[in-house]
């Protein structure tokens, strides 16, 4: 209260020139300062995985060259690390390097949803699913502001792609934003309180995110309760005193001289309420009050960098193990391939705004040799990280250092171009010079009695699997892991790490069959997002599509067992406190210690809407010894059983059966169990445009309407109500056209007496 009075004062001396040089920054990555009245300047930083300083006053673009900093997994191996804990240890730690680099606030997490394999920065955002990464990025923003260091919550809303970016319209129900691509930001907004959200580039259904009222002003600060401040992603301002008045705070870069003057002139005109921007002044002074309280720290690298390490370990996701091939055992005379370029040049980040210059890179063929001492490892390039079209003599000097290996590693991964801020993909394989390798070592494994062959991947988002992992026995999808992909692929490789991560998106076994297809990346200036909510695993899973690899899955050196499945209600949905406490037994049954992620789904059995079969509500990791078991409890509330209405616009729980299923992944479901949930069926508002049936099933509306039309003189219903073949024909007819029809008992004194009672 004291910080906002002070704030309030302060704000009363400025003129309004200085107001509106307070709501634009300074230059590329810092706030205005108001010397005359003691307001200093604050820097902001990319970024998601690692900051990235630009020394100085930045460039003109923002992407030349910054200070060494940790880079650590970027959000999609971090998204499928399923481990919250891990997030808020890297948010910590991120928060740290922005203490120690003396910035305010760091421009992420990224939470938008990966709607679609191809879109270019797939890799900066968590999952397909918004529980997954609305957990996940609370958890990083509370490690990060817990250093007194902000977050900026990005890019709200709907930038699902980087086609057309800047201009392109999501044009997107109601229901799917609120089922799908808010409610990660809601979580944030209201679990982790960030400083800072950062709205997107694109349009809403028509509007710029920048300018749209009901985003930023009604649904954020008004339903969620944001109280922080609104930044614009950088170039995203078209119309400043509109953006202002929409609820855009501070706009960055600044137009400056342009934005500044069109706030004085809006203001002096009386088109813009004084009142508008003093409220934007207040946030933007709260902010740079909030980040008074920071304190400098060192960076401990060593530490971020084992961090960075146990962080890319834990997201790695084994898709496929057969014959238990992983993990390595060390041995004087094993031989090990490692063929590709990716084992001597990793990829561990993508391209564009959260670029960092790592302090340091582990090589994936150095840290094997490492890990594995008696071994003998033989390395050969195999392809250039770039080519498409295979070099014929890198190819044929691999497959001459693979033969007579006891096993083949092939490192294979994405061409750093095809993953950038700025642009999407337009196919989701891996180049033809990586998989034309692969098949002629498969046929050189074959031809030496099924030499196993590990595929190791570097992508940050979906590639496609199903054409060449035949040939392999094991497949670990490393994601873009950070600097220190290659020692944690050599933990995970030699079994010093269990892998524990699992996939946090859909790979499918064609992109044609992903749910967005035909409707991505959309048309002139458009972009409908015609599969509604049904994204990602909900838009497979409704098909029964057969995939490569399921949300959720990834495999483990040991095997879990499930049971003893309870399912236990208190509270009711009328009363508000509905809770379900779900309760399992989860037992490692192996031989190893390992980490398990035990999921809970949630499907309406019969709803009056289109509903997903499957949603993740909830989820927890467990860590157990060989032979340990744990008993776990996740709970749910009203809202896990929910759906939007459009009609109602609100949150509505249907009663009826829900089927609550426990499982491994999305489609390795281990116990279920249907329950009866009490919720409401809330009541149409009655007109004459509602059909004869609504008018039946409503049971005020229906009683008057039986009373009105009145009973034959033999006792049965009266009008249409006595002919029960007819009622089942015109019964989704509106009452006002039958009132047009002889005979029903229907007119429109009828209709006027029903709606208008009493006048
Ligand atoms: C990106 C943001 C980033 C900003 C500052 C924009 O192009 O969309 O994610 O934080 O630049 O670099």
């Amino acid at each position: 209260m004291a910080e906002n009075e002070s704030l309030a004062a302060l704000a009363d001396e400025l003129t309004v020139e200085q107001k509106a040089a307070l709501c634009l920054g300074s230059d590329f990555w810092h706030t205005a300062p108001v010397d005359a009245a003691g307001i200093e300047s604050i820097m902001v930083s990319d970024g998601p995985h690692g900051l990235r300083k630009q020394p100085g006053r930045g460039d003109d673009v923002g992407l030349s060259g910054s200070v060494p900093a940790t880079c650590f997994p970027t959000a999609s191996a971090l998204g499928s690390s399923w481990d919250p804990d891990l997030a808020r240890e890297v948010g910590a730690a991120l928060g740290v390097e922005a203490r120690a680099q003396d910035i305010a606030v760091v421009l992420g997490p990224g939470v938008n949803i990966k709607r679609s394999p191809l879109c270019g920065r797939n890799f900066e955002y968590l999952s397909e699913d918004p529980y997954l990464a609305g957990l996940l990025a609370a958890a990083m923003v509370e490690g990060l502001q817990s250093q007194q260091v902000g977050a900026s919550v990005k890019h709200f809303a709907a930038n699902n792609q980087e086609t057309d970016r800047m201009r392109v319209s999501a044009d997107v129900g109601e229901r799917t934003l609120r089922e799908i691509y808010l409610p990660a930001f809601e979580r944030v907004v209201t679990t982790a309180r960030p400083w800072t959200v950062m709205c997107a580039y694109n349009k809403i259904n028509g509007e710029y995110a920048s300018q749209n009222r009901w985003l930023l002003t009604d649904v954020l600060r008004g339903e969620w309760g944001f109280d922080g401040l609104v930044v614009s992603d950088w170039g995203a301002v078209h119309d400043r005193v509109a953006a202002l008045a929409a609820g855009l705070d501070l706009e960055m870069p600044p137009n400056l001289g342009v934005s500044d003057h069109a706030i004085v002139e809006a203001v002096s005109s009386g088109r813009l309420d004084l009142a508008v921007l003093d409220q934007a002044v207040a946030r933007v002074l709260r902010l740079v009050e909030r980040a008074r309280h920071r304190q400098p720290a060192a960076m401990p690298l060593d530490a971020h960098h084992r961090l960075a390490r146990r962080a890319a370990a834990g997201s790695m996701v084994l898709l496929k193990n057969d014959g238990s091939v992983l993990p390595l055992a060390d041995a004087p005379g094993l031989t090990v391939a490692a063929i590709g370029e990716f084992a001597r040049t990793p990829r561990f980040q993508g391209m564009g705004s959260s670029q960092v210059s790592p302090t340091r890179v582990d090589v994936p063929l150095d840290e094997l040799k490492a890990a594995l001492p008696e071994a003998t490892i033989r390395f050969a390039a195999g392809f250039g990280i770039g080519d498409d079209s295979a070099d014929a003599e890198l190819a044929a000097q691999a497959v001459r250092t693979a033969a007579g290996a006891d096993i083949i590693i092939a490192f294979l991964g994405l061409p750093p171009a095809d993953e950038s801020e700025g642009l999407d993909r337009e196919h989701i394989d891996l180049p033809d010079a990586q998989t034309g390798l692969l098949a002629r070592l498969a046929r050189l494994a074959d031809a030496a009695g099924g030499v196993p062959i590990v595929v190791v991947l570097f992508n940050g988002s979906a590639v496609r699997t199903s054409t060449w992992d035949r040939a392999a026995s094991a497949v670990l999808e490393c994601w873009l892991g950070g600097q220190a992909t290659g020692s944690a692929l050599a933990d995970v490789l030699t079994g010093a790490v269990n892998p524990s991560g699992r996939l946090a998106e859909t790979i499918p076994l064609r992109l044609q069959d992903c749910p967005s297809f035909l409707n991505f990346p959309g048309e002139e200036g458009h972009v409908r997002y015609g599969e509604g909510v049904f994204v990602g695993y909900r838009g497979f899973d409704a098909v029964n599509m057969a995939v490569a690899y399921p949300f959720g899955h990834g495999l483990s050196y040991t095997t879990f067992d499930y049971r003893d499945l309870q399912v236990t209600q208190a509270g009711s949905a009328d009363a508000g406190d509905l809770t379900v406490a779900v309760t399992c037994t989860v037992a490692n049954v192996g031989a190893r210690g390992g980490r398990e992620v035990v999921q809970l789904y949630v499907a309406d059995a019969a709803a009056s809407v289109a509903r997903p079969p499957r949603e993740l509500k909830a989820f927890t990791k467990v860590d157990l010894a060989p032979g340990a078991q744990q008993r776990i409890t996740l709970t749910l509330t009203s809202c896990d059983f929910s759906y939007w209405s459009t009609r109602h616009r609100r949150w509505v729980l249907e009663p009826g059966d829900f089927q609550i299923a426990v499982g491994a992944s999305s489609r390795d479901i281990r116990c279920t169990q249907t329950i009866v949930i009490d919720g409401e069926t809330p009541a149409l508002p009655l007109t004459g445009l509602s059909t004869l049936e609504e008018w039946l099933a409503d049971p005020v509306g229906g009683q008057a309407l039986r009373e009105a039309i009145g009973v034959h003189p033999d006792g049965r219903p009266g009008g249409i109500l006595g002919n029960e073949e007819l009622l089942r024909m015109i019964g989704n007819i509106p009452l006002s056209t039958l009132a047009a029809f002889t005979g029903l008992g229907i007119t429109h004194e009828l209709i006027v007496r029903l709606t208008h009672p009493g006048s």
